[in-house]
This record gives structure tokens, C-alpha cells and sequence, in this order.
């Protein structure tokens, strides 16, 4: 076994591993069918390396080498595609096929011409670059900003370029009289090892990127109410934290807010009905505050807006507007009037420990939520500064 075919036996046992692997990782549901298309991508392409082989050692040469062409080519249009399923840019099928098909024909014609020559070479690599370059435009191209995508977007970049450096290598070098001396030229041996590499950096960084997106969204989802599509307490504190880091020196307001006497609501109307006050409750809030504020079901009838760089009076007018639109909730019994009662409390986050000031903001919001409670309920109340803090 020389070099050349060490690295076809390497190239397929890795291109055939990372197709399992991403069989597998389809299975989680999240970017099931850019998985797919990845895995069977890395699937198609591991057989070139079995064409490559039969290329020296049978008698059909022509036929197994374009079989090595079209299985690499067909390989990386499956991947685009799967890249183009995962970035939100899906390309017409008429053009793949049409681009594929051409690019065999392409194959075949210059199949005769003289190896090394730079016309077959460039001719025969320019649609590898093309496809691998198309998913790098893709990838750099998409909103998806993050560094795993950047550094997937510069590592196609870098393959598809490959493609050309090989052309020009094959011309310097030379890629074997016919087809069948190939794998026995120095130029075999860089070309699937350089492959080699980064086949494996493409495939690994397609992974981080698919895991990195399983746990966003399962992160996502163990930060949400189901029932009242809104963040969870955990999403809550999460969300107000980060805020918190970002505008320090600026002042805040948090609203919490009870449902009246909710459990009344559920032995009269039933807990079914009491749902529907929560989810209704929920959609309110949603539709009601503005996009950087924060908002969750911190308890079973209690909320929480965090209203970012907000002073405490209008976060006291804001509660009052709620405080209307909870008793306008539609789709309840007639007989079913919601009333909320809303403690509020502004936030400093200037010191050094923002979880101390939003701990505090959260103590003083809750004793004016108390205070509105015993003041006869559906009321605003404003926490009394705390002199501690003055
Ligand atoms: P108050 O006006 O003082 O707030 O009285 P309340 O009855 O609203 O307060 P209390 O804390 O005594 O009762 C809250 C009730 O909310 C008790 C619990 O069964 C009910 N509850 C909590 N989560 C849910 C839920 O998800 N669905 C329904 N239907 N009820 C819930
Ligand atoms: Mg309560
Ligand atoms: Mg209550």
C-alpha cells in the first residue's frame, strides 16, 4: 500500500464516519434535513476513494474515474445543500441538476485530454472549486454571524481555493500520464492528504455548528413557559443578567405582577378555565411591551417585566395600562372579570454586583406587589425607596 492509497483508505473510513455521525445527529429533530443532506454528502463522497482504487486496479478506467469525479462532486452538492438547508438559503433543484450534469459532461469531454495539461486540470477541478466556494458564499453571506459560522465560511473558502492550487500543482508537478498512474505520483499523495485535512476540519466544524444549534434551542426551551409562551424564571433571570451587563449606569424597572385571586378563579370556573386566564394573561403581556424589554411567568400567577432604561413613573403608568388590558382578556366566561395587582420597583444596576441590585429591585417590587394586595387588590403600587440604599 503506498502513500496515496493510505490516504483513499483514511478519506473513506473518515467520510463514512462523519456520515454516521451525522445520520445520528439528525435524529435530535433540530436541522434534521441539513443533517441529512451533510450526511449523505459525506456518504456519497467516501466512494470516490473506492473509484480512485479501481481506477488503478481494473480494466474500465474511464468509467471508475468519472465514478471518482462524480461521487466528490455529487458528495459536495449534497453538502451545499444540507449547508443551504441550515442557513436559510435553499437553492432551485433545476439548477443543481442542471449544474451537476454539465459538469460530468465536462468531465467526460476532457477525460481524453492530456493529464496536466493546465486546461484539464483547471477544467477538471473548476467545478469542485465552484460547488465548495458557492457554500462558502453561502455561509459568509448568511445573518448567522457567530464564530463557529465564520470559521466554517473561511474553511470552505480555503477548500474551494485548494481546488485551484491543486490544478495548478497538477500542471507543475504533474497528475500521472493516464488516469490509472495517479495514485502512484507525489501529486496523489498531496492532493488526498491535503483533502484529508480538510475534509475532517469541514466535517468537525459542521458538527460544532449543529451542535452548538441542538443546544441553543434546547436551552431555549428549558427557558420557556409552554403555557404562557413566555420565558420560564430561569430564561427571566437569564435574559435580565445579560441585559444588566450591557447598560450598566443606567436605570431600570421591574414590574411583578399576581393574578387576584386566582385561586377563586380556578375553584369557580375550573382549571381549565384558569389555564386559558394564564395564557390569555401571557399573550397580553407579549402583545403589550416593547421588544427590549424582558417578560416572564416567574410563578404560577405571578409575572415579571424587566423594563430596560425605564424610569419607575413610567413603568407605574405601563402597569396601569396592563392593569386595563388584563380585565379586557377575551375568549373568558362572561362572568369572569381578570384582575392583576402590580408591585414596582426601579432598578440601579451600577454597582459592582448586578445580582445584587436586581435581587434588591425584586424584594422592593415584591412588598409593593403585597402592598397593592392588601390596599384591596387591581392596583399599582410603587416600592417606598429604601433608605438603606439612599
Ligand atoms: P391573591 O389575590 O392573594 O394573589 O390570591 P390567589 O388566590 O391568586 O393566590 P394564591 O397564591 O392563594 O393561589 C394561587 C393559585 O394559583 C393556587 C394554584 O392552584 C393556582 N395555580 C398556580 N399555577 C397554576 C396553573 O398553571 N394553572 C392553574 N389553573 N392554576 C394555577
Ligand atoms: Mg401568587
Ligand atoms: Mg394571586
Amino acid at each position: 500500500m503506498n502513500g496515496a492509497t493510505f490516504f483513499l483508505a483514511v478519506n473513506f473510513i473518515v467520510a463514512m464516519s462523519f456520515s454516521t455521525v451525522f445520520v445520528v445527529v439528525a435524529q435530535s429533530g433540530r436541522s434534521r434535513r441539513a443533517a441529512l443532506w451533510i450526511a449523505a454528502g459525506f456518504g456519497v463522497a467516501s466512494f470516490s476513494a473506492l473509484c480512485e482504487l479501481l481506477v488503478a486496479y481494473t480494466e474500465m478506467t474511464k468509467f471508475w474515474a468519472l465514478g471518482a469525479f462524480a461521487t466528490v462532486l455529487f458528495g459536495m452538492v449534497m453538502m451545499k445543500i444540507g449547508i443551504g438547508e441550515l442557513y436559510g438559503r435553499r437553492l432551485d433543484r433545476r439548477v443543481i441538476v442542471i449544474f451537476s450534469l454539465a459538469s460530468l459532461v465536462l468531465a467526460y469531454l476532457i477525460y481524453d485530454l492530456r493529464r496536466g495539461t493546465p486546461l484539464h486540470a483547471f477544467l477538471y477541478q473548476a467545478p469542485f472549486a465552484m460547488v465548495v466556494l458557492a457554500s462558502a458564499y453561502t455561509v459568509l453571506s448568511s445573518r448567522r454571524r457567530m464564530t463557529m459560522d465564520r470559521f466554517l465560511g473561511i474553511l470552505l473558502l480555503i477548500t474551494g481555493l485548494h481546488f485551484l492550487a491543486k490544478a495548478a500543482l497538477a500542471v507543475v508537478v504533474g497528475a500521472g500520464g493516464e488516469a490509472r498512474d495517479y495514485i502512484h505520483t507525489s501529486y496523489a499523495l498531496v492532493s488526498q492528504s491535503s483533502t484529508a485535512v480538510l475534509m475532517v476540519g469541514i466535517g468537525l466544524t459542521l458538527l460544532a455548528v449543529l451542535i452548538l444549534e441542538i443546544m441553543a434551542h434546547q436551552r431555549s426551551e428549558s427557558e420557556m413557559d409552554t403555557l404562557s409562551g413566555l420565558a420560564n424564571r430561569r430564561g427571566f433571570d437569564r435574559g435580565v443578567q445579560s441585559l444588566l451587563h450591557r447598560s450598566a449606569g443606567l436605570q431600570h424597572a421591574i414590574v411583578l405582577c399576581d393574578l387576584d385571586h386566582f385561586k377563586r378563579i380556578n375553584d369557580t370556573f375550573g382549571h381549565p378555565i384558569g389555564d386559558l386566564v394564564i395564557q390569555g394573561f401571557g399573550q397580553m403581556l407579549r402583545a403589550c411591551v416593547s421588544s427590549d424589554a424582558i417578560v416572564g411567568r416567574i410563578g404560577g400567577e405571578e409575572f415579571a417585566i424587566f423594563l430596560p432604561n425605564t424610569a419607575v413613573d413610567r413603568a407605574a403608568a405601563f402597569a396601569q395600562t396592563l392593569r386595563a388590558e388584563a380585565l379586557a382578556i377575551a375568549d373568558l366566561p362572561e362572568a369572569l372579570k381578570v384582575t392583576a395587582s402590580f408591585g414596582v420597583a426601579s432598578v440601579s444596576a451600577g454597582s459592582l454586583s448586578t445580582g445584587d441590585d436586581i435581587t434588591e429591585a425584586f424584594r422592593q417590587a415584591d412588598m409593593a406587589l403585597y402592598a397593592a394586595k392588601n390596599a384591596g387588590r387591581n392596583r399599582v403600587k410603587i416600592a417606598e425607596p429604601d433608605r438603606r440604599r439612599m
